[in-house]
């Protein structure tokens, strides 16, 4: 974990579970950043309490109110990070902050699929934004080559049941807001069964009905269209949601110098992932900040677990 170098490090909904193990985690570090940005949506209230602990008694953990549905809250937050940060640019932005509910396809109704979409996909997009320019300060400022996590980096914490290849094993589980907002791949080059379901959908006669049914699968003929020159024999893959998300910070942003991973933290006992869960959160995160210390440029744009080991989309 020493291979972690990095200055500064803002973590959002780090008032318990997965985010408050990750700032516990980075300040008691050998080598600790010189600043960990903790945000939470109430710092004030009862659920800030362990954090408001924790940072009195470190120095170098900055409290910061965050509500990722909030676009001004978003944008003060980065203001706040800024001020304290002076001259210098941000290392790594870990998007944590997450809802999950447990529905089905027969309980779940409009209200609920945009309210994890906003929470999950949307917040990470605002919060990416308005830090940006603090990351592409980090990244311009360093003098090392290639991407990592100690230069300039978004790690977004998204979900195996996000994954689209994996629905068979995941569906015992079928949450369906949170799985569709953390991924809905559709993949080009291949045999996917999405990948003929949006061309079919595309293509029938009632095609505008059919791309609600399957979102993005216009876009898709449209990029198929544009890029059918040789492109297509190899598996490109558009994502949906955070997953498509993270692949598109890490095409815009590899320019900056700024490395992009989606990241899923295994099944983890805290609120969410409730006391049956297989791993505890001091050994989800003890994974977490290795696979981080070890993260390059070839894995921009990649999808991996706790244990380091690459997820299909
Ligand atoms: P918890 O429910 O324990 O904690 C969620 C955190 O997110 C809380 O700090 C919560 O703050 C915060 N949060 C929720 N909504 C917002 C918002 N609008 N703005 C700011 N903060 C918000 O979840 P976990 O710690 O288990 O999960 C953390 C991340 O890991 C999530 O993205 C989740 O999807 C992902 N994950 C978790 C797994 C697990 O098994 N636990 C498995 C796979 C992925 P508040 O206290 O104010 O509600």
């Amino acid at each position: 974990m020493a291979g972690l170098n990095i200055r500064s490090v803002l973590v959002t909904g780090s008032n318990r579970g997965i985010g408050l193990e990750l700032v516990k985690q980075l300040v008691g570090k050998s080598n600790p950043p010189r600043w960990v940005f903790a945000t939470c949506r109430n710092p004030e209230g009862t659920r800030g309490q362990e954090l408001r602990e924790l940072v009195s008694k470190h120095a170098n953990l900055v409290m910061v109110k965050l509500d990722a549905v909030n676009p001004v809250s978003i944008q003060e937050a980065a203001k706040t990070v800024e001020a304290q940060l002076e001259d210098s640019g941000l290392n790594l932005l870990i998007n944590n902050a997450g809802i999950f509910s447990n529905v089905t396809l027969e309980t779940v109704d409009a209200e609920e699929m945009l309210g994890a979409y906003k929470t999950n996909v949307v917040g990470p997009m605002l919060v990416g934004q308005a830090f940006l320019p603090l990351l592409k300060k980090a990244a311009q400022t360093s003098a090392q080559k290639g991407l990592s996590c100690s230069k300039a980096a978004i790690v977004n914490i998204s979900s195996v049941l996000g994954s689209v290849a994996l629905v068979p094993e995941t569906f015992f589980k079928p949450v369906i807001s949170y799985r569709c907002s953390k991924a809905v791949p559709l993949t080009l080059g291949t045999s996917s069964l999405h990948h003929r379901a949006a061309i079919s959908a595309c293509s029938h006669p009632r095609g505008a009905a059919h791309s609600v049914l399957f979102p993005g699968a216009r876009q898709l003929l449209l990029w198929r269209k544009e890029h059918s020159h040789g492109l297509l024999s190899q598996a490109v893959r558009p994502q949906a949601a955070l997953n498509m998300l993270t692949r598109s910070q890490a095409l815009s942003y590899m320019k900056d110098g700024i490395l992009c991973a989606a990241l899923h933290p295994g099944w983890v006992q805290t609120d969410m992932g409730t006391r049956e869960a297989d791993l505890t959160v001091e050994e989800s995160i003890r994974g977490i900040l290795t696979v981080l210390s070890a993260l390059s440029e070839k894995h921009s744009g990649s999808f991996l677990n706790w244990a380091g080991k690459t997820l299909p989309w």
